[in-house]
């Protein structure tokens, strides 16, 4: 039972709780009615806007310890990008490490294509950040959910030549249709346990690197972004890549992709 589920579970209890004390005694005075709708609503909120309560969904965010041979997962959301990624790939092949890219079905096309072409080619995982980047991804229904991760999943197979099981939802937006049909087409959902907040215009390299840095231990996955989404701001994972690697090879941990980090 994950945080998140038993929490969902407590809050359901408690609304049942209160629904059967005013059939019971009488209507419950309007601020407590309130006040629990509100609760309930914002717990609710909580599981679609943060995957690591894994509410809805079962959401991989970390690996166990492995003492014997530490590593790290490093993800890249958002991509391709054919200013920022092959530079990425350069310096993950420079320090040996591996990483897993959550590219945009879109952007798999001509020179995108070629590149993520190239980080399969490099052994890095490709794996599926949905076909359209869809913002309301979480409000969309079982259909248009399924059709856009079938059109990414086949897009990323074509490009790569393998088929990826592993799934980030759109701003890591979780909900039990999207949990569902990932199920259905046998997607593992990926989270994070570190999350670096570069991925936005005016994200400050040093700030990035150090938060980042603290979050690095064994088995954990961290969210980084290669490309913006609309490519409207300058990525900073060329700038903050070497810190994060130096630190990495100072306390031992390998860069695997996410397949290699869970066995
Ligand atoms: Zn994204």
């Amino acid at each position: 039972m994950t945080l998140g589920r038993a929490l969902l579970y407590a809050s359901t209890v408690g609304a049942i709780g209160l629904g059967a004390r005013s059939v019971a005694r009488g209507p419950l005075p309007a601020p407590v009615v309130a006040g629990a709708f509100l609760g309930f609503s914002s717990v609710v909120m909580a599981g679609v806007l943060e995957p690591r309560l894994a509410m809805f969904a079962d959401v991989i965010n970390a690996a166990e310890p492995e003492p014997d041979a530490p590593r790290v997962a490093l993800t890249f959301d958002d991509g391709p990008s054919v200013a920022t990624t092959p530079r990425v790939l350069d310096l993950l092949a420079e320090a040996g490490a591996s990483a897993t890219f959550f590219v945009i079905g879109r952007k798999l096309t001509g020179e995108g294509a070629a590149i993520v072409r190239r980080a399969h080619a490099a052994g890095h995982a490709v794996a599926c950040h949905s076909f359209a980047h869809d913002r309301l991804f979480a409000l969309r229904g079982p259909r248009r959910v399924r059709e856009d991760l079938v059109q990414a999943l086949s897009v990323i197979e074509d490009v790569t030549g393998a088929r990826t099981t592993l799934f980030r939802p759109p701003i890591g937006h979780t909900n039990p249709t999207i949990a569902r049909v990932a199920e259905e087409l046998g997607l593992t959902m990926v989270g994070f346990s570190v999350r670096a907040y570069d991925g936005r215009a005016g994200a400050v390299p040093e700030v990035v690197v150090t938060r980042v840095v603290r979050g690095l231990t064994d088995g954990a996955i961290v969210l980084l972004h290669d490309a913006a989404e609309r490519e409207d701001y300058t990525p900073v994972a060329p700038t903050i890549l070497p810190g994060i690697l130096a630190a990495m090879q100072e306390r031992g941990l390998a860069g695997v992709t996410v397949d290699a980090l869970l066995g």
